[in-house]
């Protein structure tokens, strides 16, 4: 039965909600990674993308307290809280620029002194000072967010930081779709519902997006599989997702520091299946930071074919007890691929190829 499955979907055939799950719970695992590698070589032959970027994390106080969540504190009394201004973003960006960096990811806290105009003045001073630097910033949450506390509407938040140089937005805040595992693991966070319509908004005035599921925790694999088939059916209408991005769950710090998190087997079941289940997805991106370098360079033959950038000053992953380095160099992320049996190709955020001079490689 899997075989048939298998086949089918290696060779480009869409595959049901009820063969994924088939495929997740009964393939042999082997087999699954082989079908997944299929589809990614007849893509990409054995070229693995990464870019080089940084990240900047504006402040960590959120008010939305999930509870998967060891980046965060709820209050700025708390000592570890931090926040920065726009001109210290902006320094800081300036300082990040020595590593080549094509891409700032920005991302972080929930809390009602970063608004809309926060967001408009920092987008429009990174890009005056780096027009060259691309702006991968605000998660669906993020915009739903700022759009509420500035009393407008999701198209019109995203039209203004468009306007101020907002260039594609993350995956982050889909965490699992399912309402029962969102009450348990981030209650106060949007449902499903609004993070579809951010993500669709989106995709309708031109701007490209990625999707994540955070997974091996409460979830179960009817859930994970039903988190991919709405982003299969909005990706169908729109077109406008470039990556999805597996993470597994890391519990150290968290409130659900007792579970174990993912094991390898789960977590390349995971990516293998969203490879074939998720044919309109042009990538399945390593967030390498949450993987471990070792799953990385193994899960390069079980669906991979993009790795989440050298990431530097990652804070989100690193609150917790994950032991991933702070930030991966470009030789560092090529030997990684390398060790995984591909070829590392550098790419900037819409995908195309990046060719450096040798003094900057
Ligand atoms: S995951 Fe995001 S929304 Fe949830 S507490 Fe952490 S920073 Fe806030």
């Amino acid at each position: 039965m899997t075989d048939r499955i298998l086949h089918r979907a290696a060779d480009g055939g869409r595959i049901t909600v009820a063969e994924a799950l088939e495929l997740y719970e009964h393939a042999p695992l082997e087999d699954l990674g082989a079908a997944a590698d299929e589809v990614v070589q007849r893509a990409y032959g054995n070229e693995i993308t990464y870019n080089v970027n940084a990240h900047l994390n504006p402040t960590n106080i959120c008010v939305v307290g999930c509870g998967f969540c060891a980046f965060a504190v709820w209050t700025e009394q708390d000592p570890r809280a931090y926040a920065y201004s726009v001109d210290q973003l902006v320094d800081r960006a300036g300082q990040l620029l020595s590593h080549g960096i094509t891409e700032l990811h920005i991302v972080g806290g929930m809390t009602k002194e970063y608004d809309l105009p926060y967001y408009e003045s920092l987008f429009s001073e990174l890009k005056a000072e780096y027009p060259q630097v691309s702006l991968t910033a605000l998660t669906a949450v993020e915009i739903d967010f700022i759009a509420r506390i500035s009393k407008v509407s999701h198209a019109e938040a995203l039209e203004r930081t468009r306007a101020a140089g907002h260039d594609t937005m993350p995956g982050g805040g889909a965490e699992v779709f399912s309402p029962r595992v969102r009450a348990i693991i981030a209650d106060r966070k949007v449902p499903a519902e609004t993070w579809l319509d951010v993500h669709r908004e989106a995709h309708r005035q031109g701007l490209r997006t990625n999707a994540t599921l955070l997974f091996g925790h409460f979830e179960t694999p009817e859930e994970q599989i039903d988190h991919m088939r709405q982003l299969r059916e909005l990706q169908d209408d729109t077109s406008g997702f470039q990556a999805f991005i597996p993470l597994p769950f890391l519990p150290g710090n968290t409130e659900f520091a007792y579970l174990p998190g993912p094991n390898r087997e789960e977590k390349l079941r995971t990516i293998a299946v969203a490879r074939l289940f998720l044919d309109n997805f042009p990538h399945i991106k390593g967030h390498w930071v949450m993987l471990g370098e070792e799953i990385t360079a193994e899960a390069l033959s079980y669906g991979l074919d993009d790795l989440s950038g050298t990431l530097t000053e990652e804070r989100i992953a690193h609150a917790t007890t994950v032991q991933t380095p702070l930030g991966l160099s470009q030789d560092r992320i090529r030997s990684l691929v390398e060790d995984g049996g591909k070829t590392a190709v550098e790419r900037d955020t819409l995908y195309n190829r990046v060719e450096r001079e040798p003094a900057t490689a």
